[in-house]
């Protein structure tokens, strides 16, 4: 089967981040989990052992006292300022502790990973706002069962309840009217919403925080600075300190003109350094799972950090969390990209035969689209009927969707209007990826337009000729859609048991379909850190707490199990700021 179009798919997406993080930002389609900027990736070769041909697990040589040229005491060092180190430091001061902290990036001109989408629950914020509360328990159990009870079980459930108060006290530096600004994604639901979707279930709650993050994180790190701490800028962390016992007991970092610096903790040392996606030694070594899925020469991308954290944990014996979460990278779906017009929708999926082979709504997009990872390499294609508002009101409030209450569906229409004028084109145009497209003639700026190359026509024969699908495969593209639509007018998924309130039938025309090439490997960030216990204090060889040494965000393992799926979108930040809290809080009470 040929192609004859080009979707934007993650690979793509990378390759050029800014037309598509300007896209996305034009756009507002996709929320939860959308980019903005990468942080800096060249800190690896900065680490002493990283790239050597032993390896990233030996550990380099101590660097020795007469080496230090600056020497700082406190209660609490905290390794990292983003979101995991920011909230950490903050508690900890506001909990009596002095704190110092080290980060590589120079205080005015930060860059963050992620965009800040914060999903939560039970915040004043959400009630304020009217989002119903959410059953505590529910929420946790739901968690578990997301993660294959993979997850350190202690850890989430302190996380859960600690997670509503911990966004009201991220949001405290804001004024009344910033707070005004922030919207909560995917809320109000349609009234035909149901928040569970084949058994698992999915709340609205995530709010982005992109627009205020910075101020939100440099506040924290001031009041830590104002309650006695310091803020050591452009310092690269390079190994943690032990004492004869193995308790951490401090960290060394070097500043930017080569000196080193070493901080002495009288508490602990709190390690929230980011993952290691950008790390590809670290990657091919740890994520095993998607190193099988992969070709031997086919690469793993990440937009994280380079594994700092996880390194100097890993060096002073702290056992890896063994189950890999990743975010993306062992799954695949139609278009895969943070731009995907249907947002986390489920819409009629079919591989490179022309034949579903799924339950596109099985959990959320991450679950259903492991399905995707082993089906034939090629083509896959997502397809929906002009009827796309009731699809994408059923979709669920999870990672990846269209926060269509807050933005509308104006860019898709347009997108589909584009498709219906250009024919075989798409809705892209000829070309399919830059410049401009026309939509009844008039020139539309492609930015504006959904990520994918759309297809519209009024016979599925002829969407499938636009699609790419020829000969057999496009006699089973015929035949699966119309199986499709018998299932969904019988009201049951006999083939694959979808639940009902998320089947739609291909039946009201022109008929749409955007299709991606399969790839895998490519994530945003990785999950999987260092095996901690419910304060965030890292285990060791004998899943014992290591004295002095704890780990938040994605330092951290022990929270998502084998793959990122959350009964909340924005997870990942949440999570970080939460645990960031009361690690900081609990390390300040030692
Ligand atoms: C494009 C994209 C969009 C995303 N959007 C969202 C979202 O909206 N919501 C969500 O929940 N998740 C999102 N994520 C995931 C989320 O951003 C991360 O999981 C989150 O940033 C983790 O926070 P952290 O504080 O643990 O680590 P990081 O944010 O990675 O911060 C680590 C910090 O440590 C510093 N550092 C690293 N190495 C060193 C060193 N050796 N010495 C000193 N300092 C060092 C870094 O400079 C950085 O400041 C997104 C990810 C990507 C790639």
């Amino acid at each position: 089967m040929t192609m004859n179009q080009q979707g934007l798919t993650r690979r793509t997406f990378f390759k050029g981040a800014g037309l598509g993080a300007a896209a996305l930002a034009a756009t507002g389609l996709v929320a939860g989990c959308a980019p903005q900027a990468a942080a800096p990736a060249d800190s690896a070769e900065a680490l002493a052992g990283t790239g050597s041909a032993a390896g990233w697990r030996t550990a380099p040589e101590p660097i020795a006292d007469d080496a230090i040229a600056e020497v700082l005491e406190c209660d609490v060092a905290v390794l990292g300022l983003s979101y995991a180190g920011a909230s950490a430091a903050r508690a900890a001061a506001e909990a009596g502790a002095t704190v110092v902290c080290m980060e590589q990036q120079a205080e005015g001109a930060r860059t963050f990973v992620g965009q800040g989408n914060f999903g939560h629950i039970n915040s004043e914020f959400l009630k304020s706002r009217g989002v119903p509360a959410v059953d505590e328990l529910e929420f946790f159990n739901n968690w578990q069962l997301r993660s294959g009870n993979r997850s350190n079980a202690a850890l989430v459930r302190r996380y859960c309840r600690e997670l509503g108060s911990a966004f009201d006290w991220y949001i405290d530096g804001l004024t009344e009217d910033e707070k005004a600004t922030l919207t909560v994604q995917f809320f109000p639901t349609d009234p035909s919403y149901t928040v569970e979707k084949n058994r698992i279930q999915t709340w609205p709650g995530c709010v982005g925080t992109a627009e205020y993050q910075d101020k939100l994180i440099a506040g924290m790190v001031q009041t830590a600075v104002a309650n006695g701490g310091t803020a050591l800028w452009e310092t690269t962390v390079q190994q943690l300190v032990q004492d004869e016992s193995g308790a951490v007991v401090g960290a060394i970092g070097q500043r930017a003109d080569g000196s080193y610096v070493k901080v002495s903790a009288s508490k602990g040392v709190i390690v929230c350094l980011g993952d290691f996606s950008a790390n590809a030694e670290m990657c091919n070594d740890l994520l095993t799972q998607v190193t099988s899925l992969i070709p031997e020469d086919g690469a793993i991308v990440g937009m994280g950090q380079t594994g700092a954290g996880v390194q100097v944990c890993y060096w002073a014996g702290a056992r890896l969390d063994p189950y890999q979460a990743t975010m993306g990278g062992d799954y695949y779906y139609p278009c895969d990209a943070p731009t995907d017009p249907l947002g986390s929708s489920s819409p009629l999926w079919l591989n490179a035969d022309g034949k579903r082979y799924c339950n596109e709504g099985f959990g959320c997009v991450e679950l259903a689209a492991m399905q995707g990872a082993t089906q034939p390499q090629g083509t896959f294609c997502a397809i929906f009927d002009d009827d796309v508002e009731t699809l994408l009101k059923a979709q669920g409030a999870w990672h990846m969707g269209m926060d269509w209450p807050n933005t509308g569906f104006e860019a898709l229409r347009a997108s589909m209007a584009a498709a219906v004028a250009n024919g075989a084109a798409g809705s892209l145009g000829e070309g399919g990826d830059a410049g401009s497209s026309t939509e009844g003639g008039e020139a539309v700026d492609k930015a504006t337009l959904a990520g994918a190359n759309i297809f519209a026509a009024d016979s599925y024969e002829t969407l499938g000729t636009y699609l790419g699908y020829e000969g057999e495969a496009l006699e089973n593209f015929v035949a699966s859609i119309e199986r499709y639509n018998e299932l969904c007018e019988a009201g049951v998924d006999d083939d694959f048991g979808k639940e009902s309130s998320l089947m739609f039938p291909i039946k009201t025309p022109p008929f749409y379909g955007y299709a991606g090439e399969k790839e895998l490997g490519i994530m945003l960030v990785n999950g999987a850190g260092v095996l901690i216990d419910e304060h965030g204090q890292v285990l060791g060889e004998d899943y014992r707490p290591i004295s002095g040494l704890f780990a938040v965000g994605n330092t951290a393992g022990s929270r998502f199990g084998a793959q990122y799926s959350t009964p909340v979108a924005g997870s990942s930040v949440a999570f970080a700021i939460t645990q960031g809290r009361f690690t900081g809080d609990y390390v300040a009470s030692l």
